[in-house]
Formats: structure tokens, C-alpha cells, sequence
């Protein structure tokens, strides 16, 4: 039977319900009010893929809280280097910046995202990612906040697609490819 309905290709199993989804994304977001009481914070959500956990997570933040989006697209694998097909709206400069990921694989993309986010001068910097395959990580890169860390598989829901597909589902499943 099709548990996502959506043509062909299906998901095989849920890996994250939607109730350990929300109880997650609460807690890092507490961990995150916490953090920044002092300072507030400048959440920059990596588009398309983080708007849903984005989207969650400013709800459960509770200290003052400013959101702007980045979209990239990769040029290919393995590279680490990405197109800014939209930038940010507003300056960074003198703020703590909290970058909102999907999921860290690799790790060439947050890098060089980082990277670049670094030379606007903000006062510092963080990631914030939904998952990590830790396991696959090939650069160095710290991650204060993780909501999950994932085996090698590759998953959608939750903002995550496959061919632009399956970014509705209230869950994280796991592809039958
Ligand atoms: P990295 O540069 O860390 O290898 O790749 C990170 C990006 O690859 C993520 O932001 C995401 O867009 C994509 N990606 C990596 N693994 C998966 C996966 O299992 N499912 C989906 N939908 N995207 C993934
Ligand atoms: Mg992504």
C-alpha cells in the first residue's frame, strides 16, 4: 500500500513521526531561547528544503526572532559549490546569525554557505540542521544544533524532496528508490 500517495515511487518507512518531529524541534528551539536571550537571533533558512523545520522552529522560539531565506541550488555533487539564486533580503552584519538546514550530508554545502555568510560580518555564527549524516560528513564542521542524526539513506517529507516531490508529508520517510 502507498503511504504517501504520490504516484510511483513511494516512501519504504517512516523514519520520524510527526510527534517525535515537533518534540525535537521544541527542544531546540528552548536550547536556542536560552542561547541568545541576551542578543536575539537572526534565523537564515536555507531554501527550499528547510522551510517546513523553519517554519516549526520559529514557533517554539521565544526570544525576539528574525527570519530571512536564502535559495541555492547545487551545481552539481560533490562539489560544495552553490548558486545563490536568491539572496538575502536584509543585512547581517552585527547579528547573531543562526543558519536553518534541512540536513547535512556531506558537509560542502553548509561550508561553503557559511563561508560566504561569514564574509557579511555578523557578530557570530551557527548551524541549526534537522539531520546529519554524520557518517558521511567529509569536512570539519561543527553543528550546535542537530535535531537527529540519520543513518546513509536517502529521505524526504518535512520540506525535503525527491524531484521536487514528496516536500508535503508530515513526516520523514525513507525513499524506496
Ligand atoms: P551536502 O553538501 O552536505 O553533501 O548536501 C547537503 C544537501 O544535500 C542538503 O541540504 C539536501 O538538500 C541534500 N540532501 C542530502 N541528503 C539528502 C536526503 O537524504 N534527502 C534529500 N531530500 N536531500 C538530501
Ligand atoms: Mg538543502
Amino acid at each position: 500500500m502507498k503511504i504517501s500517495n504520490d504516484g510511483d515511487i513511494d516512501v519504504a518507512k517512516v523514519l520520524i513521526t510527526p510527534d517525535r518531529l515537533q518534540q525535537r524541534v521544541s527542544e531546540l528551539a528552548l536550547q536556542i531561547s536560552q542561547d541568545f536571550s541576551e542578543t536575539g537571533v537572526a534565523l537564515v533558512a536555507i531554501l527550499r528544503g528547510s522551510f517546513v523545520f523553519a517554519a516549526d522552529l520559529i514557533r517554539y522560539i521565544t526570544i525576539p526572532v528574525y527570519v530571512d531565506f536564502m535559495s541555492i541550488s547545487s551545481y552539481g555533487s560533490q562539489t560544495g559549490i552553490v548558486r545563490i539564486t536568491k539572496d538575502l533580503d536584509e543585512s547581517i552584519r552585527g547579528r547573531h546569525v543562526l543558519m536553518v538546514e534541512d540536513i547535512i550530508d556531506t558537509g560542502l554545502t553548509a561550508s561553503y554557505l557559511i563561508q560566504n555568510l561569514r564574509r557579511r560580518e555578523p557578530a557570530s555564527i551557527e548551524i541549526c540542521a534537522l539531520l546529519d549524516k554524520s557518517a558521511r560528513r567529509i569536512i570539519d564542521l561543527p553543528i550546535k544544533y542537530s535535531g537527529f542524526d540519520i543513518p546513509d539513506v536517502f529521505v524526504v517529507g518535512y520540506g525535503m524532496d525527491y524531484r521536487q516531490r514528496f516536500r508535503n508529508l508530515p513526516y520523514i520517510g525513507v525513499l524506496a528508490l
